[in-house]
């Protein structure tokens, strides 16, 4: 049963996905109706004055799913689509996604109904400040801290913790991740995305025996995850030969020149409507390619029971949160596609989230070595993890991913019990 207020396709995915794997552990069926369900969810609608002198109001969220093993973490998405529902399935992949990788945070997720792209740069920060303000009872360092998702970054990340510590009277750089640098943010954060998806990527690579070398790469969504990813693969020696946004995507059989590309990306307002270095080709062109690896870095459910009969790569690499429906999820798993599942993938961010955050809490910083090789020892160990449970139990890795994150949560609930 999903209560209607949360009732939507996404929020069923994870829903569905969360059945699929208490039932295969046979999870205690109390634990199981309490883990479906978010914690907390607040709405809050945020008034904003425009720059003409209108006012409008947009309609905002913050879900915490779960918080038995510590302080709820997870992103803000600003997105004309977002909703409820969403925001609550994004919250409950991020608790599986912590405990999974072994941090000692439960899953939330945020939300603003909001074009930003349509905003000015003066009205992005009065949104971000009001909402901030309205969730301001929920979050804090010791008991939920949100990050950038879609459509926010580190300006609208500093932006909250100013709001907060104004509210509180000092700075109090722990209440947010994924800052600029110059207030308590980490370096190596801003690709830490990308840079987890290319190190469970090349681990499966060494898996299934495949070479980077000649591996061919495709990536659908050029922001933050998407375009590190991109880099970060090119630079270890793949061939990316596609890449795409929301206006479409750009091909070259012979490998894109990605550092070029990113800085004419840059350059024109982070589109590639009018980019002419490589073919042309549509979002489900990019999708449907032969290559190696292919990396949904964009929005969820992008590869349905309608497209994924023409997937045809060897790897996917989950860098999106719900890319895949469960329908196509068995689709690719008959097929033979080694899925590395979300929760797993782009868990490079809430890693070096996690790292942000010790650093902030004991205001002292590390350096990029550190980050990079801890993110590497973090990742790369749940991925084997994940690998030997699923050989153990015949089960897919995602279903092994979420049945290790599932039983980490499980087992505080049991240890903590139910209140009062
Ligand atoms: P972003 O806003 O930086 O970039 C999103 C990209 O997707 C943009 O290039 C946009 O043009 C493209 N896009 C949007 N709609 C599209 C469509 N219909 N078809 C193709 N491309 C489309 O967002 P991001 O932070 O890179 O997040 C991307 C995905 O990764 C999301 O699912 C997010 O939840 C997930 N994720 C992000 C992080 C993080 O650290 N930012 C961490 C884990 C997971």
């Amino acid at each position: 049963m999903v209560v209607r207020e949360l009732d939507n396709h996404t929020f069923r995915l994870a829903v569905a996905q969360f059945d699929q794997a208490a039932e295969r552990m046979n999870l205690d069926p109390n634990l199981r109706e309490r883990l479906k369900l978010p914690e907390r969810s607040l709405l809050v609608n945020v008034p904003v004055r425009m720059d003409d002198g209108a006012v409008k109001m947009f309609a905002g969220y913050r879900v915490q799913h779960d918080s038995s093993r510590g302080p709820s973490k997870g992103g803000i998405r600003y997105h004309p689509d977002a909703n409820l529902g969403e925001v609550a399935a994004l919250a409950m992949w991020m608790t599986w996604k912590c405990a999974l990788a072994g941090l000692p945070y439960g899953g939330a997720k945020g939300g603003v109904q909001v074009n930003p792209k349509q905003l000015s740069r003066a009205e992005l920060q009065r949104l971000t400040r009001r909402y901030a303000a309205a969730i301001f009872p929920l979050i804090g360092p010791d008991k939920d801290v949100p990050a950038p998702d879609v459509g926010t970054d580190p300006q609208v990340m500093a932006w909250m913790m100013d709001t907060y510590s104004m509210q509180v009277g000092y700075a109090v750089p722990g209440v947010v991740t994924g800052k600029p640098l110059s207030i308590g943010g980490s370096l190596g954060r801003e690709e830490a995305t990308g840079r987890g998806v290319v190190d469970v990527t090349l681990e499966a690579m060494r898996h299934l025996k495949l070479d980077i070398q000649t591996a061919t790469v495709a990536v659908q969504g050029f922001g933050n995850v998407g375009a590190n990813t991109a880099r970060i693969m090119a630079e270890t020696g793949a061939r990316v030969v596609a890449v795409s946004d929301v206006s479409g995507g750009l091909y070259n059989a012979k490998g894109l020149a990605i550092p070029e590309l990113l800085a004419w990306y840059r350059a024109n307002g982070q589109t590639f409507s009018s980019c002419t270095m490589g073919d042309r080709i549509t979002n489900e062109e990019l999708l449907a390619l032969d290559c190696t690896v292919l990396v949904p870095a964009a929005l969820s459910e992008q590869i349905t029971e309608a497209n994924a009969a023409k997937i045809s790569c060897r790897i996917l690499a989950e860098g999106a949160n719900g890319p895949t429906t469960l329908e196509a999820d068995r689709i690719l798993t008959d097929k033979g596609v080694f899925i590395i599942p979300d929760i797993l993938a782009n868990s490079g961010g809430v890693i070096v989230s996690y790292f942000e955050w010790v650093q902030d809490m004991q205001r002292f910083f590390w350096n990029s070595l550190d980050i990079r090789d801890r993110l590497h020892e973090i990742i790369t160990a749940a991925f084997h993890r994940t690998l030997q449970f699923s050989r153990q139990r015949g089960v897919t890795m995602r279903m092994a991913a979420l049945m290790s994150g599932i039983d980490k949560v499980a087992q505080a609930h049991l240890s903590r019990g139910l209140y009062p």
